[in-house]
């Protein structure tokens, strides 16, 4: 019997198990895939963190190399590999949780291979960005071109020469958008007009002006007030300059598809090759299903990362959790800190 299951073995699961071990809690971390690194190795290929090197550190071990540079996605692949490895992380690789249940005060955490492990308290630490989410357009199933979600997107090579429609205007929309151009003539379709914000401010890196405002670990909720979604992209590679030059360019979403393309809202009906919706996640906690935890759309129920309907339960690494960092590298740290303390008190 564990103290403390973390599923999911990403940032969010190694924050977890930083101060599960400072704090003296027995734990161990079940990662479905063969290392701890989450997500990462699925991201695309030319990814860059839009955070520099020094506000990109999980607790206790900063981010290696000079501090002002823009890691690539494999650095951070390698920091997290580093990370688990430092702190003797007990993590089981390829081992997916598959079902939580609750019985007498005790969690039984089920695996797909058939073993169940038993623990006083769960932390779910399985990301934000799990369930990719396409909404639903009109004629989508009609169309013959191809049809992604930005997750499965990995570089330009399969879009030489073709005409390609990135939906979405944020930054997964607008950094694939860009680099396509390079290779193919690229729209992006857009329910608002893409909006930027300078990576580079009076000589400083944005986050700076974000940690030394107190904006960015603000801690939400405020009088009930959700934590605000960070709506612009920031502009780390002359994205102002691409966008007005119309390269790529942005028209109002289309109002549907069919077999060789998409019809615009103004009706005019196009061909393209390819259709990539950046259109964002949801997370991904069916084997929550049988705890009355989620709500019907499959979202925890929860307040800052403490389950709202089952004692024990816990949360960290969500969008939006307690800031605007909740999510990142730089502040998912402060949440797991708070989570653990408060799977102490229970
Ligand atoms: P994940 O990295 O998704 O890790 C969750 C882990 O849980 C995975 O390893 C998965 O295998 C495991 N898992 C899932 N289900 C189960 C299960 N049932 N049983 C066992 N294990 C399971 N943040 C930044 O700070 N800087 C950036 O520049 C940045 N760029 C981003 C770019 C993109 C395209 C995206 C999508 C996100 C970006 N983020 C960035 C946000 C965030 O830091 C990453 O999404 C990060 O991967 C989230 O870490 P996590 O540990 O919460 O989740």
């Amino acid at each position: 019997m564990y103290q403390t299951i973390v599923i999911g073995g990403g940032q969010a699961g190694l924050a977890a198990g930083y101060y599960l071990r400072k704090y003296g809690l027995s734990f161990v971390i079940l990662e479905a895939g063969p290392e701890p690194v989450g997500s990462w190795p699925h991201y695309y290929d030319s990814l860059k963190l839009f955070s520099p090197a020094k506000y990109s550190s999980l607790p206790g071990f900063p981010f290696p190399g000079r501090g002002s540079r823009y890691p690539s996605r494999d650095e951070v692949i390698s920091y997290l590999r580093e990370y688990a490895s430092r702190y003797h992380m007990p993590v089981k690789t390829n081992t997916r949780v598959e079902k939580v249940e609750k019985i007498n005060g005790t969690f039984y955490v089920s695996t797909t291979d058939g073993e169940v492990l038993e623990a006083e308290s769960v932390i779910c630490a399985t990301g934000s960005f799990h369930r990719p989410h396409i909404p639903d357009i009109p004629g989508i199933a009609d169309f013959q071109g191809e049809v992604i979600h930005s997750s499965a997107y990995r570089n330009t090579a399969p879009y030489q020469g073709q005409r390609v429609i990135v939906v979405g205007s944020g930054n997964s929309a607008v950094q694939i958008g860009i680099e396509l151009t390079e290779v193919s003539n690229t729209t992006l379709a857009v329910r608002t007009p893409v909006k930027l914000i300078p990576q580079v401010k009076f000589g400083r890196d944005l986050h700076f002006w974000l940690i030394t405002t107190g904006l960015d670990k603000f801690p939400f909720p405020l009088f009930g007030r959700p934590v605000p979604e960070p709506t612009a992209v920031i502009d780390s590679a002359g994205f102002k300059r691409r966008l007005e030059s119309g390269n790529p360019n942005q028209k109002p979403m289309f109002a549907s598809m069919y077999e060789d393309g998409v019809i615009w809202s103004d009706g005019e009906r196009e061909k393209v090759d390819s259709v990539i919706f950046a259109t964002g996640f949801q997370p991904n906690l069916s084997f929550l299903s049988g705890l009355n935890a989620l709500d019907g759309r499959g979202f925890p129920r929860h307040k800052i990362g403490v389950s709202n309907a089952t004692t024990g339960l816990y949360f960290v690494g969500l969008s939006g959790q307690r800031s605007i960092a909740s999510a990142t590298l730089r502040g998912v740290g402060d949440d797991a800190r708070y989570v653990v303390r408060r799977v102490i008190q229970t």
